[in-house]
């Protein structure tokens, strides 16, 4: 026997008509590069997300085909988050922080058809068009009107709309959109989400235990839209129909806390990195912004330190805590207190409040050492592992990464984690040979081929190092080959070939040899120790 109630599909269709039948006056505020405010309704982003489904359509978006987008936060790439998917396509956001090379293998790899792209990024395709071969690409002009040769205005597709739009039959297992993470070893690994996936997603973050989203919020996603969803809050602000309010490519505390104040913003999340140049910013600057009253800051993609969620705090800013990955669409953990903690003393709740958090409903976790799943005792740690329904169940197109979920269906995060008796998790290491700065991968595999690549060293070792502003930076540590020196300077310039600026270890350590374990591998865990305590200059 089943149970009798409908079996109704879940995907953002219906997302994207309550927000277009219950919300419409709700404003869309996006920052211009030029810092002007650009306003807009949710009436307006959902007569435009259906007229660019309708025009990707007639430009021949079939079924499952990924349309690319390389775009700051704003309304036009919101208008893309619901379009694509609602036309039957799936959304792929490029990271616009990857390197040349990098982009061009991931849109190849990802099959992209099209291209929506802001006009100030413009650069940044130019550097990869021999590479890759779009059919057609569309610019978002956000301060010019001239559209480069060869490609088409975003604006114009948009007109070609015509008539009433009628969604595809879409099953709620279709894929809706596309994310591509940072390889450990090997090249990125796309993550591949679906209507299903999203929903879920989307309902869960929005819980009251989690980010609490209300109708009455102003949300300021500082996540970028091209990482991970922007943790999924575009989809989230549009299914309660709470005010958006987005950053463009203007992210400096003074500029981010000039939207918060001017905007009322009572929601906004980022990385780490993001609210430490927001407290420095409010430190220095007692009074000069008048953010809401109710201001909440989520806080993630990075373990941030006890004392800056104490800083916050004590400026009445509180903060939600937590963890995540791109293959978990990207939200796991959610760090609220329970009824009975909120009676005890501040170091105990902080002690609690510094952890990664309760997993969200429907997503289960269990940490795994070699002896098998690890107690919850906050003490013994294991790789964490995950399932759920928004936790992805393979790559795309990449069998050869099989082996990151083991043979019962547990996804392996990379996270060396502790479970406590209460179910909090506390990731206490990683992995993964990456390296997260300000939010965003370096891998550390790549830059040691890279730097080995080069004809004076012999073996280098590349590792994360505490950092004040970035949480994390590389630093190389190289062994050069007998009878050759090279300078710091030369071997980083070297490296500028093939990494953006910002994945260039900062600092270079020539020694005369590198620790090994006892097969051979470099000996990572001495030389994080070695230089805990290392001084950036
Ligand atoms: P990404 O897929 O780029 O979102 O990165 C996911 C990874 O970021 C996780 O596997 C963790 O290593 C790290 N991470 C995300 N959130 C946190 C957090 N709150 N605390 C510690 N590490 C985190």
């Amino acid at each position: 026997m089943s149970g009798t109630m409908m079996d109704f599909p879940l995907t953002l269709v219906a997302v994207l008509e309550r927000v277009g039948k219950y919300f419409g006056k709700i404003e869309v505020v996006s920052r211009r590069p030029d810092r002007s405010l650009h306003r807009t309704t949710y009436a307006q982003v959902y007569r435009r997300a259906r007229a660019l489904a309708q025009a990707l359509q007639h430009a021949g978006l079939g079924h499952g085909d990924r349309v690319a987008t390389l775009c700051w936060n704003h309304a036009e790439h919101l208008e893309a988050y619901f379009a694509v998917p609602c036309a039957g396509g799936v959304l792929h956001t490029l990271n616009l922080r990857l390197s040349p090379g990098e982009l061009s293998y991931i849109v190849r790899h990802a099959g992209d058809k099209f291209l929506i792209i802001d006009d100030v990024l413009f650069p940044i395709y130019e550097k990869m068009r021999g590479e890759v071969s779009f059919e057609r690409v569309w610019v978002v002009p956000t301060i010019s009107s001239t559209t480069p040769a060869g490609c088409e205005n975003y604006e114009q597709l948009i007109t070609t709309a015509r008539g009433e739009f009628q969604y595809p039959a879409l099953n709620e297992n279709d894929p809706a959109a596309m994310c591509y993470t940072s390889g450990t070893t090997g090249p990125p690994k796309g993550v591949l989400y679906s209507h299903r996936s999203l929903v879920l997603h989307t309902l869960a973050i929005g819980m009251a235990d989690t980010f609490d989203l209300r109708q009455r919020d102003v949300l300021l996603p500082v996540v970028p839209m091209f990482h991970a969803n922007a943790w999924g809050l575009p989809f989230l602000a549009a299914m309660v129909g709470a005010k958006l309010v987005f950053p463009g490519p203007h992210y400096d505390p003074a500029s981010l806390l000039e939207l918060m104040a001017g905007e009322q913003v009572t929601f906004a999340a980022g990385v780490p990195t993001v609210w430490m140049g927001v407290l420095e910013a409010l430190e220095k600057n007692p009074g000069r912004w008048k953010l809401a009253a109710d201001l909440r800051l989520g806080i993630g993609g990075a373990a941030p330190p006890e004392a800056l969620i104490r800083a916050l705090d004590s400026l009445g800013l509180r903060t939600m805590h937590s963890w995540g990955m791109t293959e978990l669409t990207p939200v796991g953990t959610a760090g609220t207190l329970k009824s009975y903690m909120l009676d005890w003393p501040d170091d105990e709740k902080y002690a609690v409040k510094r952890l990664q958090g309760l997993p969200l409903p429907f997503v289960e976790v269990r940490a795994v050492s070699e002896q098998g799943e690890v107690p919850w005792d906050g003490e013994s740690v294991g790789e964490l592992q995950v399932r759920g329904p928004f936790v992805a169940a393979s790559y795309y197109n990449l069998p050869e990464a099989a082996d990151r979920w083991t043979n019962d269906g547990w996804f392996r995060t990379g996270d060396v984690a502790a479970i406590d008796p209460e179910g909090y998790i506390k990731i206490a290491d990683r992995t993964k040979d990456l390296i997260k700065s300000g939010g965003e991968w370096i891998s550390s595999v790549d830059l040691e081929s890279a730097l080995m690549g080069h004809p004076a060293v012999k073996e280098a070792a590349v590792i994360a190092v505490a950092h004040p502003k970035w949480l994390e930076r590389p630093l190389a540590v190289v062994v050069c080959k007998d009878g050759w020196t090279i300078s710091a300077e030369d071997l980083r310039a070297f490296l500028g070939w093939k990494f953006a600026k910002w994945q260039i270890p900062d600092a270079v350590e020539f020694v005369e040899a590198l620790p090994r374990t006892s097969v051979g591998k470099f000996k990572k865990s001495e030389l994080r120790e070695r230089y805990q305590n290392w001084k950036w200059k």
